[in-house]
């Protein structure tokens, strides 16, 4: 079933990355790391399908998305940044296999942070935030989203890697085996994975060598 809803506001949070707060249609469900296929309610846009994450939580009485765009390209993401207050959305079928297990660490590269954003935002509002940890990558410091509430919320349990700029307080290059290593807490129950295919690759393929079972591992490719 699909559900047109209104945009309440589309703001920038970083220099490409969309923040749009839209409607919630009556008795809609999701829970916090679950995404739903989304079209441009436009001539031509309506059966262009894309996926995108609720960075909302369900109990809020609206929804929020937070989507990087590729202006370069003449897709989705593009039409969203011609959008305004009061324009529409179509919202589709709701999935998604990443949900919270319990403590971990948490890995994602550039928007493959979403889900992981509304997972911190649930634990945060039921006071179990605990020792789980974020470990992001990005390209510069500019592309990291949300990196100040994430710090205030996180501390020393924020790690952030840059492939394409040197920074304070950030590593600098790729996710490596002899980083994960570093970084990953001993034992962590679960692994939590999001990102981009060659991202995705490289770390899981990072995690086999670090012995860390696949049942421990929930993810998702973006
Ligand atoms: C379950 C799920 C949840 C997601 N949630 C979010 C989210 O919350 N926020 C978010 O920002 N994104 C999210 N994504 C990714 C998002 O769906 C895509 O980035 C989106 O389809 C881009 O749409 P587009 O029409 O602008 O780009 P399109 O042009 O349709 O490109 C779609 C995909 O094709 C690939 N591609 C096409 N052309 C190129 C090129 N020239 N160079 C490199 N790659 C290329 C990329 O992988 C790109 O993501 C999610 C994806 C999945 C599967």
């Amino acid at each position: 079933m699909s559900h047109i809803v209104k945009i309440k506001s589309i703001d920038h949070v970083t220099h490409d990355v969309l923040q749009v707060v839209t409607e919630k249609p009556a008795g809609y469900v999701y829970t916090p790391g679950q995404a739903t296929d989304v079209s441009v309610n436009k001539p031509g846009w309506e059966n262009e399908l894309r996926a995108f994450t609720f960075t909302s939580l369900p109990d809020k009485d609206y929804i929020e998305f937070t989507i990087k765009t590729y202006p370069e390209r003449d897709g989705v993401t593009n039409q969203l940044l011609q959008l305004k207050h009061g324009d529409e959305l179509i919202l589709h079928d709701v999935f998604g296999d990443i949900a919270y297990k319990g403590e971990g660490v948490f890995i994602a590269g550039g928007a493959g942070v979403t889900p992981f954003i509304a997972i911190f935002r649930y634990l945060q509002a039921n006071n179990q935030v605990g020792n789980n940890k974020l470990i992001f990558a990005n390209k510069t410091r500019a592309d990291i989203i949300h990196e100040a509430d994430f710090k205030r919320l996180l501390g020393k349990n924020f790690i952030n890697i840059l492939s394409h700029e040197q920074a304070e307080d950030c590593a600098y290059g790729y996710i490596s085996e002899a980083f994960l290593k570093e970084n990953m807490p001993e034992n962590a129950p679960y692994v939590y994975l999001c990102g981009p295919p060659p991202m995705m690759d490289a770390v899981e393929s990072h995690l086999k060598n670090l012995d860390i079972p696949d049942e421990r591992v929930v993810k998702e490719g973006f």
